[in-house]
Order: structure tokens, then sequence, then C-alpha cells
């Protein structure tokens, strides 16, 4: 039988050929600057590698969600981050089915890469475009998929694309995702395994939630969606933001817990907002007229000591409004005690989360950026953009 195998980057002769390669260069901006160039600097050493193998590179991506040509979404922005901050000769191209790629691919060298503007400027991208895909094979000889956290999704540079090229692979940054996530798909991690979920919308975390529900030994759940869980279990959460349609959810949720004979803990303290103040408070006197944004110490506490027992944790959400450093310690407390629980298999998956345990990146097993794309993975242990990469093998 034939067998399906993904390929790294390692088992290609890149020397002479023309490397497609689909980046995720989707970075935040305010107006023409980045924000936050962690996206393009995790690509960095498969670009630095196809290069130092002769490879002729043309970088490919898309930026926020344009409505046909938006300038203030142009990829001209990273090709200036690309040549002033790595050393980058950029070749900027317009078309992306023009026949300019073609021509410039031939007589490209290091350090001169080719990126393509925003693919979403062309209506072919995301509409399954045939005619797109066909001119965009028409110069790659290999595709390389260094994007990740996207690839779940059915547009035509991620699934059309690969499917007409022979020689396709995945990059460092993807080889490394699936590789770190396989074991939480696979259930193939030691036990107990800790859940750590937070966040703010309950409504896009159940599907998370029930591909986890087996496996899990422990759920900690904080963050916004924590109020949810605290009203359907009937305690009083102030003016706290409740999701009132995931009611139901929540509640079937905890019955299936609890059917289970699963641990599971709500926070019983609280930071926050209180008559234009911020106080304090325990869930027995949840006031009237306050809103939570944290955690409080107590729950902190809590949910240490069942991190501590892991052997396994899996951590998607904040704990509370963190970006307000107000409202900071619940994640940033958590994140340092995961990060020095070194026994244990971590993985934090989530763009908030994250950004959350950065500083710890190195101590912590894996931070996944895949977003949706290790959704799908985890729930359905495949997703369309890798489905195409496989390469059939006697
Ligand atoms: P991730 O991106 O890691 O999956 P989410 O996008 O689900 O995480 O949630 C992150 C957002 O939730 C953050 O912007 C954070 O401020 C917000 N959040 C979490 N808890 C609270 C809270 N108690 N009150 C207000 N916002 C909260
Ligand atoms: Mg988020």
């Amino acid at each position: 039988m034939r067998e399906k195998k993904l390929k790294t980057l390692k088992e290609f002769d890149f020397k002479d050929k023309n490397v497609f390669m689909r980046v995720d260069f989707n970075v935040p901006l305010q107006g023409q600057v980045i924000q936050d160039p962690y996206r393009i600097e995790k690509s960095f050493a498969s670009i630095e590698f196809i290069l130092k193998q002769g490879g002729r590179l043309l970088l490919a991506s898309h930026l926020g969600r344009p409505k046909g040509r938006d300038l203030s979404l142009s990829l001209r922005t990273v090709a200036q981050y690309l040549s002033e901050k790595k050393n980058l000769e950029v070749l900027f191209i317009e078309e992306p089915d023009s026949l300019l790629p073609k021509k410039l691919l031939k007589g490209l060298k290091s350090p001169q890469v080719i990126l393509l503007e925003n693919l979403r400027f062309h209506r072919g991208e995301e509409n399954l475009d045939k005619n797109l895909a066909k001119k965009l094979a028409n110069y790659t000889d290999i595709y390389i998929n260094e994007a990740f956290s996207i690839s779940h999704r059915n547009h035509t540079s991620l699934s059309l694309l690969p499917e007409l090229v022979k020689e396709k692979g995945v990059g460092f940054q993807f080889e490394k995702e699936i590789q770190m996530l396989s074991p939480l798909v696979n259930q193939d991690l030691e036990k107990p395994l800790c859940v750590i979920l937070g966040g703010s919308k309950l409504k896009d975390k159940i599907p998370l939630m029930e591909a986890l529900i087996n496996q899990a030994d422990i759920f900690l759940i904080g963050g916004l969606m924590a109020y949810t869980f605290l009203k359907a279990k009937n305690c009083f959460v102030g003016k706290t933001l409740v999701e009132t349609s995931s009611l139901n959810l929540a509640k079937n949720f905890i019955d299936r817990l609890e059917l289970r004979n699963k641990d599971y803990f709500l926070p019983v303290d609280f930071k926050g907002q209180w008559k234009d103040q911020i106080k304090n408070w325990n869930l027995e006197n949840f006031p009237e007229t306050a809103t939570a944004y944290d955690i409080g110490s107590k729950s902190i506490q809590m949910f240490q000591n069942q991190i501590r027992k892991a052997k396994s944790i899996f951590w998607n959400g904040p704990m509370g409004f963190f970006e307000n450093e107000i409202y900071s310690l619940g994640t940033s407390s958590l994140a340092q005690f995961v990060a020095n629980h070194k026994t244990a298999y971590r993985i934090v998956g989530g763009g908030h989360s994250a950004l959350a345990v950065r500083q710890y990146e190195g101590e912590i097993d894996h931070i996944s950026t895949g977003g949706g794309a290790s959704l799908s993975y985890l729930q359905e242990k495949e997703f369309i953009g890798l489905k195409k990469l496989y390469t059939l093998q006697n």
C-alpha cells in the first residue's frame, strides 16, 4: 500500500528550484507600522534555510480581510520590514497571476526574495479559483506551507495550489505545530491532563472543550467564560458580562463533567470594578453592581494546586482582562507557574494566550499560534491545508 507522508524542509533539494512558500504575514498593523512582527520572525528560520540551500524563494501571504484592493492592508509594509530588519532584498510583485513572477524567479539570487502583494486583493484567493491556482503552479517547482494557523481555510493558495504541485511539504513552524500537538490529538499524553480554559467567548470554546472532555482529568475555568459557567450554576456575578445565549451550553457541559466524575474548578474570588474603584471580593458576597475582570488570589492558589498535580497541561484563554496591567495577575501568575512546572508536558494555544505567555517561550514545551487550525486539528485530526500536503510513497 502507498503510504502518505508529510515532507519536511530537510527532505528537499532546493538548489535552483522555484519555491513558493505560503507564509502567515497577517501581522497587526497600526497605520503603516507593524505592531508585532512575531509571525514574520517565526517564519524566518524556514526562509533562511531555503535560501541557504540555493532555492529561489517567493513568499505569499494574506493580510487582514480586505474587500478587493485596499492599500491600508498592503504587504509593502512587510516588504520594508524584511529588507530593513532581515537584510533581504525584496522584489515586490502586485499581480500574482502575471508573467512577472516567472520572469523574476529565473535570475533570483540570495539575499533576493520575491514577496507577492496581499493574496486576498485577488478575488480568486478566497473563491477557489482554478485559473489562479494554475497560474501560481506554473512558476512553482516546490510548494512549502509555513502558514499553519490559516491552513484550515479552503483558499486557493492553501488547498488548490498544492494539489497542482508534485513536490510539496511543510516549513519548520508547521512541522513543529503538528509534532507538538499530535500527542494531544492522538490522546497520547501522560495523565493527569489538566486543561486550563479562559478567554472571552464561551460559545467559541465549546468545540474545543468537547474535543478534550474525554481525555482531560481536570478542568480549570477562568476568563470571561467562567461567569457564564458560574451563572449556569446559579451563582450571582453582579454586573459581569454573561453570555445568556450560552447558559444552556454551559449547564450541559457541567452536567457531563459531573457525570464523568471529572474534577473542575471555577473561580472563588475576583478583582474588578465596584463603585468606580478597583476591589477584590469573594464569590459568596459578589456585590450587586460590581464587574469582575480577573480572578483573585484564592482562585490563583486553587488553580496552582491543581496544576501542580498535572503531568500534561493544555491552556487556552487568559484568566482575565490581562491587557490591562491591573487585571493581569491571574494570567501572569498562572503563566509563571506553568512555565516552572517542568515535570509536565505543556502546550499553550490561542492568539491572546500565546501573547500572555510569550516571555516564557523556551520554558513551555509548545506555544501554538495555530488558532483555528489547531482547533480543527484537535477536533478532526485533519484539516484541509494539511490533507493537500501529503506525498504518496511506495
Ligand atoms: P485566545 O486568543 O487565547 O484564544 P480569547 O480570544 O478567547 O483567547 O480571549 C482573550 C480575550 O478575553 C482577551 O482580550 C481578554 O482581555 C479577554 N478576557 C478574558 N477574561 C476577561 C474578563 N474577565 N473580562 C474581560 N475580558 C476578559
Ligand atoms: Mg483571541
